[in-house]
């Protein structure tokens, strides 16, 4: 079983350690082709810069691949520049990230914290999962749900963490936390 993380800038070996440790060595691959994908069972699209992450998965031919498995029902998590990038809509910062997968049913907003809290932790009631420690970095949040996107989480009213059937969207880092929780949860769609 191999689970392909979008591996071009951020988070990346910190999500491949976290599938490793719940589905053994070897579990995770560093996507940066469109054939990287073939025949994984899943993908993560991790945090970063969601310009930069954008544009070379749009480069690379990752983007399309991605949009096409995704709506064959891989499975399919985004943190943070990724929760963007599944996006249907976006606020008018998202303009600069390009076009998005438009794979799930909300409307994100960049930086969504501000600047004077750009990087924080809080124990939030996960749905599914129960409290989790979430490290956000210059979170997005998305400020609608609508479809058959549900909201799993929330921090200051606003939703942060989104499930779809195969897609799940988190504004904050789970790779980041020590806690092994949501790639379990995660790796349970496959
Ligand atoms: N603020 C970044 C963006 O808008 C996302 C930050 C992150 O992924 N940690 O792309």
């Amino acid at each position: 079983m191999r689970v392909g993380v979008i591996g071009f800038q951020g988070a990346v070996s910190e999500h491949m350690e976290m599938v490793d440790a719940v589905l053994g060595r070897g579990s995770a691959v560093a996507v940066r082709s469109a054939e990287d994908l073939e025949g994984v069972s899943a993908a993560i699209i991790p945090g970063g810069e969601s310009t930069t992450i954008g544009g070379l998965m749009r480069s690379s031919g990752v983007f399309n691949k991605l949009r096409e498995l995704g709506k064959k029902g891989l499975p399919l998590w985004g943190t943070c520049t990724g929760m963007i990038l599944l996006a249907k809509k976006g606020d008018e910062q998202t303009k600069r990230t390009g076009e998005l997968l438009g794979l799930m049913d909300m409307k994100v907003r960049r930086n969504a914290f501000g600047r004077q809290k750009e990087s924080f932790e809080e124990k939030l009631q996960v749905k599914g999962i129960g409290k989790f420690p979430c490290v956000f970095i210059r979170a997005p949040a998305a400020d609608e749900v609508y479809g058959k996107c549900k909201a799993i989480a929330r921090f200051e009213g606003r939703i942060v963490a989104a499930e779809q059937d195969n897609f799940l969207a988190t504004a904050f880092h789970p790779e980041l936390s020590g806690d092994l929780r949501f790639h379990r949860y995660f790796l349970g769609k496959l």
